[in-house]
């Protein structure tokens, strides 16, 4: 077994989730909807593992639908934006 290697990847694939450039869980491979911090940890759910200590990365802050959820929201803000400018 060559354990560098496999670190290797495993930092690769948790730059790759972190980015949200995946959904599938970095420990069990089953898609994530959701991050949840507890306490000073990371985890995945619905999965449930624990993925790391520290923060949720900011991709992971938005909706799970970040095409439809995200736009609709920034066209909303912007419109009371400007009838509160009025
Ligand atoms: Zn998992």
């Amino acid at each position: 077994m060559d354990n560098e290697q496999i670190i290797e990847e495993f930092l690769e694939n948790l730059a790759i989730f972190s980015a949200r450039e995946t959904e599938n869980c970095i420990i069990c491979q089953l898609p994530v909807k959701v991050l949840k911090q507890i306490g000073r940890c990371v985890y995945a759910y619905p999965c449930g593992c624990r993925l790391w200590q520290g923060k949720i990365p900011e991709a992971w802050k938005k909706p799970p639908s970040p095409m439809a959820g995200e736009r609709e929201d920034e066209k909303t803000m912007y419109q009371s934006r400007l009838f509160m400018e009025g």
